[in-house]
């Protein structure tokens, strides 16, 4: 009965019978995994509110016999960012990089610069309030990491820098007015300062003063890319757009 001690990240739980939980974990040594907490719905149950989404623990699993599903033996909690549940729009982006990691990653594959990536997006969610901002530069950020890379400088199709009027994720970047005459089918507008701003936090060029719009242009820019990677928009976008009203 192997044991595993790690650091984990909760993703989400799901009820098992009466009294129990399976929980989504995207661990530090095993990557993502699924592992039973029995007794966790339980009032008195000795894992308290460890597994609450976002919560970051270190935590004790052992195989029982199904290498896709562990066991729970232990669980204490490191940090449980509740700045992040005090806030539906905190909420509602933090669950959209959950679900991204839970899209992007297979189960048992070990990722510690994500990991790592998700503590620090985690960290700076609980703690700033910029949270626009926040999803460009860590939506970047993850997709980098994730080996995908967008042109924000030039259009994609022609190599050139002329007139830039759309995006296109399918393509991987910007498509400029004369090359958007053939086909402009799943094109997203884009402004030239939105471009700009989007070029400079992939460069992690020095903080950029960005207007209001092209904040908000790039945070839909993010959102398709992801939608086109995955084939549909996230769950919790949904969220998002309606936490917004
Ligand atoms: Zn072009």
């Amino acid at each position: 009965m192997p044991l595993h001690k790690t650091e984990a990240v909760v993703i989400h739980t799901i009820k098992l019978g009466e009294a129990d939980k399976i929980v989504t974990l995207f661990t530090k040594e095993l990557g993502k995994i699924k592992a039973v907490a029995k007794g966790a719905r339980r009032i008195k149950s000795r894992f308290g509110s460890s597994f609450e989404p976002f919560t970051q623990i270190n935590t004790t699993l052992f195989e029982k016999g199904n290498y896709n599903l562990l066991r729970i033996r232990q669980a204490d909690i490191i940090q449980s960012y509740f700045h992040i549940r005090e806030d539906f729009e905190k909420i509602s982006y933090g669950l959209y990089f959950l679900e991204l990691i839970d899209k992007f990653l297979l189960e048992r594959d070990v990722n510690k610069g994500i990991f790592s990536f998700l503590i620090d997006t985690l960290s700076h969610l609980n703690n700033n309030d910029e949270l626009k901002r926040l999803f460009v530069i860590f939506g970047i950020k993850f997709l980098k990491l994730s080996g995908y890379q967008y042109r924000f400088d030039k259009c994609i199709s022609c190599g050139d820098s002329p007139l830039i009027l759309f995006f296109s994720a399918y393509k991987g970047g910007l498509i400029c007015d004369s090359c958007a005459k053939n086909n402009r089918q799943g094109l997203l507008p884009i402004n030239k300062g939105t471009a700009e701003y989007l070029s400079n936090v992939q460069k992690e060029e020095a903080a950029t003063e960005e207007t209001a719009d092209a904040m908000n242009e790039a945070v839909e820019i993010i959102k398709g890319i992801f939608a086109d990677i995955i084939g549909r928009p996230l769950m919790s976008q949904e969220f998002i757009n309606k936490v917004k009203g």
